[in-house]
């Protein structure tokens, strides 16, 4: 798709952020291209938009920039995955494994129903370990988790063999 060199270079690279020898991929530069921006979300939204699906899930904190236009074009409703003790009401919360410790995401009691079918959505997938959270706490309560979908993919660290037989599409490798 001749969109997609677009969007490629609309994303930014910062290296030694957050630490050094780290290869930051910033998407804030591709919200700055209207075009880009726009393509990006019609790409989702053309793949997503007569698969049945109710939910679309975004994991904090960019998921929750990708998340909420695809949700509206495609008529489902939009729930966010957010770090630990952000959320007010009462929660779920699934552990992860980090390089160094864990983290958590929680997501409001209720705000998915048994039987929907999902969308998990994030700007970036490196080891995989966050989309996999995200799948066991939206399958814990019974939902089924159709797909993944990142904008970007960081193929070194092998995060799509760590999500075993869940599909994920991304737009740029
Ligand atoms: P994973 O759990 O190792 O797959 O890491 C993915 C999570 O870390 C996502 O929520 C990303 O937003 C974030 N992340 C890791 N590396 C980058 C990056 O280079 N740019 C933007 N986000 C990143």
């Amino acid at each position: 798709d001749d969109r997609i060199a677009g969007i490629s270079s609309a994303i930014r690279v910062i290296p030694d952020f957050p630490k050094p020898g780290i290869m930051f991929q910033d998407i804030t530069t591709l919200l700055l291209d209207p075009v880009a921006f726009k393509n990006t979300i019609d790409l989702f939204v053309e793949r997503y938009k007569d698969k049945d699906i109710s939910v679309v899930a975004g994991v904090e904190a960019r998921g929750f920039i990708f998340g909420p236009p695809i949700a509206l074009a495609i008529g489902a409703k939009f729930v966010p995955m957010r770090k630990p003790n952000k959320l007010p009401g009462a929660v779920i919360s699934e552990e992860y494994s980090l390089e160094y410790g864990t983290d958590k995401i929680e997501m409001h009691v209720g705000a998915v129903q048994e039987g929907e079918r999902a969308l998990v959505i994030d700007d970036l997938i490196a080891t995989g370990g966050t989309l996999c959270a995200a799948i066991n706490l939206l399958e814990r309560v019974g939902v089924k988790v159709v797909e993944c979908a990142c904008v970007i993919e960081l193929p070194d660290l092998k995060g799509r063999e760590r999500l075993g037989d869940k599909p994920l599409f991304v737009l740029v490798s």
